[in-house]
């Protein structure tokens, strides 16, 4: 909900708790994350990236647990253990997916962080999270001063590559969503890529053969892995990048 009050809570937002972090010029790797995330993005996009020996980015919010909002298969148990199994990285996006521009108080978030981790330690999965992208790409000050003392990046919506130096804590991406950008499109974003460097994040959702206006088909999804590789660019998890960028906490 892009009200002008909203775009102000942004903007407070993008000047403040900002966590400087240099990318070397030498630097081009692609990080592939999903948001939420769909059943299809566990099975459809995993099994891709386990066969080009590509790991991804899984932001969870662990209320979808089995569950099924709005007609769309989520992730069971055996999904995030599998996951984590295979060196996919599972990264926190709030146990409820909540708005953060219509969140009060920091004791909200806070325990909205807690309950995703403690959820997922209930469940026998064996992994921590390092890394957060925010739901909605709804960014407070508020928040982000939680989200800096507990996480090592936090992934925004702002489209752009992260270049020369970044707010680790609002981490340009680039949306995977089919209906948006063409496969031509991506391909030629990822031939200038090819020569200029930097680390691209791209972000989707569902990725199965009737995707949603947020997510791509298995085709589409295999086509831009397939052109990275080609392009002879680096897939890596957002976690394998923070240790190569030598990212640390705020
Ligand atoms: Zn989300």
């Amino acid at each position: 909900m892009k009200t002008l009050l909203n775009l102000v809570r942004k903007k407070i937002s993008d000047a403040s708790c900002y966590h400087k972090a240099n990318i070397p010029p030498k630097t081009k790797a692609i990080s592939f994350t999903f948001d939420d995330a769909p059943k299809s993005a566990f099975v459809n996009a995993q099994n891709i990236l386990n066969d080009n020996n590509k790991k991804g980015t899984y932001y969870i919010a662990l209320s979808f647990l089995e569950s099924k909002p709005e007609n769309e298969d989520y992730f069971n148990v055996e999904d995030l253990k599998k996951c984590v199994t295979n060196g996919h990285e599972l990264g926190c996006h709030t146990y409820s997916h909540i708005h953060l521009y219509s969140t009060k108080g920091k004791g909200i978030v806070e325990a909205e962080l807690s309950k995703n981790r403690k959820a997922l330690h209930e469940i026998g999965v064996k992994d921590d999270f390092l890394n957060f992208s925010y739901p909605f790409g709804e960014q407070t000050r508020q928040a982000k001063k939680v989200l800096s003392k507990r996480f090592l990046t936090c992934r925004g919506i702002d489209h752009g590559i992260n270049r020369d130096r970044v707010d680790a804590n609002n981490l340009k991406a680039i949306k995977l969503y089919e209906n948006t950008h063409s496969l031509m499109k991506i391909y030629s974003l990822l031939e200038e890529f090819s020569d200029k460097g930097g680390w691209l994040v791209f972000y989707t959702h569902d990725v199965e053969t009737n995707y949603s206006r947020f997510g791509c088909s298995p085709e589409y999804f295999e086509a831009v892995v397939k052109k990275c590789v080609e392009l002879d660019i680096e897939i890596k998890t957002v976690k394998e990048m923070t240790q190569e960028l030598g990212i640390t906490k705020n």
